[in-house]
């Protein structure tokens, strides 16, 4: 499958790694939005969020955990955004289930 983040996945393309472990990978966005830009992915390819059911959800429970500890262990104490963009006219360019951990100055809200 050509898939960019299975390919960061396999090591193919590098990234800049931040948590690792057997089933989500997070790593720096390449085009930061937010001074902090973390993107948390499962390393079984998934390609959206219309995408998660019961035989697969248990890995997006624990994304949201790894979520918190990066968000705990890096004191995002003035608040943080996590999103995932689903669709096309979400904006979702990467078919690769994400969630953009964010942090490091104010967001607007509802977002654009
Ligand atoms: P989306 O637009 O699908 O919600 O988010 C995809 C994200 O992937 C974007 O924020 C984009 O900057 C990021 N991205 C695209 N290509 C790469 C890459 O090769 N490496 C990294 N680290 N991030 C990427
Ligand atoms: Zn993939």
């Amino acid at each position: 499958m050509d898939c960019l983040f299975c390919k960061i996945v396999s090591g193919e393309i590098p990234s800049a790694k931040v948590y690792e472990d057997d089933t989500v990978l997070a790593f720096n966005d390449i085009n930061p939005e937010a001074p902090v830009h973390i993107l948390l992915i499962p390393k079984a390819h998934i390609t959206s969020m219309a995408d998660i059911n019961e035989s697969n959800s248990a890995v997006v429970a624990h994304i949201f955990e790894v979520a918190a500890k990066i968000a705990r262990e890096k004191g995002f104490d003035d608040g943080f955004r996590v999103v995932s963009n689903c669709g096309d006219s979400a904006g979702q360019t990467v078919k690769h289930l994400h969630f953009h951990l964010m942090a490091g100055r104010d967001f607007g809200w509802p977002a654009g």
